[in-house]
């Protein structure tokens, strides 16, 4: 609902940014109310700031006014962190999404917040890196939304999530003043860790205006083990078991009876009909590595209750079909 205030509050957004760069049109808006978690809330309007000090000024003006303001990246989260629950400004971050620049001798990349996550690891694939946080979303989420959300996916079994591979941010408080945080080396001790105290916010603290990602070299050779069991029981003595040994894997994804069921309701003959909890694994590094790690994991496998566990050569199908999951949930 519109009052006087949010009126006059509108009349000076409207002068602060171009007319293509603020919606007011309730139906613009309705599709900034809702993320992955199905709440609506729809927002008086929607911004689309291009630079940091576009989302300063937006920032101080809703102070001003005493108007909400919530951070958006894509709207994929599940937690409800981008809906506008109070109302007020949507601060959609999705039109800053320039990749500033890619530094392989530094092993690092500075972006802004809109850049897809998928759109980055395209960029940097070709001259040997991955950035290791890899949510399920990668091809729909923003490295904002990534950031905010401490986001990981399979592969944080070794490589840990959002918060530890970031360098530094920009980014604007919630008063509207603009900060820096970290330091744009691999050595960075000094004085109060604002940057993981950021990432993880969800928004509460600061707006994310450009991220410095700490890069990872691609491995050399991945490989790949599947295991079924009888029951999620002996899968979760056989994740134990893998996890105390000296291999880790490099992702390692439990399905339980639900996610097998949803998967086989769709991909047919991909799973074994018997399974009722099944581990996808996959190991990294030199053949050699593979090799010992490969016969390591499977060693730890063998526990009572194992179906089959065995290296999978191509586990693409798998993994897309994984990947397909949390919608098919809905
Ligand atoms: C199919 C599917 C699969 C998923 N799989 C995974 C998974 O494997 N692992 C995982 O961790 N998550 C997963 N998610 C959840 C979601 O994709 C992630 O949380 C993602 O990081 C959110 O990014 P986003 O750009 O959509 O952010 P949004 O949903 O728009 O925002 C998420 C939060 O971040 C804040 N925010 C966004 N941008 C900024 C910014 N620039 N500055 C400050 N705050 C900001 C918002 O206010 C909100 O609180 C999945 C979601 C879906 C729909």
């Amino acid at each position: 609902m519109i009052n006087a205030v949010h009126k006059s509050f509108l009349a000076e957004l409207n002068r602060l940014l171009p007319h293509n760069r603020v919606y007011t049109d309730p139906v613009d808006c309705y599709a900034y109310a809702y993320d992955n978690s199905r709440n609506y809330h729809s927002p008086i309007a929607v911004v689309f700031p291009l630079t940091i000090e576009e989302v300063q000024s937006v920032i101080l003006l809703c102070n001003a006014h005493k108007v909400p303001v919530v951070p958006r990246g894509r709207g994929t989260g599940t937690a409800g962190g981008s809906v506008p629950e109070a109302g007020g400004v949507a601060l959609s971050l999705e039109r800053m999404d320039k990749i500033i620049s890619i530094d392989p001798d530094n092993r690092m990349a500075i972006v802004e917040p809109g850049v897809l996550n998928q759109v980055l690891q395209d960029e940097i694939k070709p001259v040997g890196f991955f950035w290791p946080p890899d949510p399920s979303s990668a091809a729909y989420c923003s490295i904002g939304g990534n950031l905010a959300t401490c986001a990981a996916g399979p592969h944080a079994v070794k490589y840990g999530v959002a918060r530890d591979h970031i360098l530094g941010l920009k980014a604007v408080t919630g008063k509207g003043e603009i900060i820096k945080t970290g330091c744009y080396t691999s050595k960075g001790v000094v004085g109060y860790d604002l940057t993981r105290l950021l990432v993880g916010s969800e928004g509460t603290l600061a707006v994310i205006c450009e991220a410095t990602l700490k890069l990872t070299p691609l491995p050399k050779h991945t490989g790949g083990i599947t295991a079924e069991f009888v029951d999620t029981e002996s899968c979760a003595k056989a994740i134990a078991a893998i996890m105390a040994q000296p291999y880790t894997p490099s992702a390692l994804e439990f399905l339980d009876n639900g996610a097998l069921t949803l998967i086989r309701s769709r991909h047919q003959n991909l799973l074994p009909e018997n399974a009722r909890a099944y581990l996808m694994i996959e190991v990294d590094g030199s053949q050699q590595e593979i090799v010992e790690a490969t016969d390591a994991i499977l060693l730890a496998c063998q526990v009572a209750g194992l179906i089959e566990a065995k290296p999978a050569h191509d586990t693409k199908a798998l993994w897309a079909a994984r990947k397909a999951l949390s919608p098919l949930h809905c």
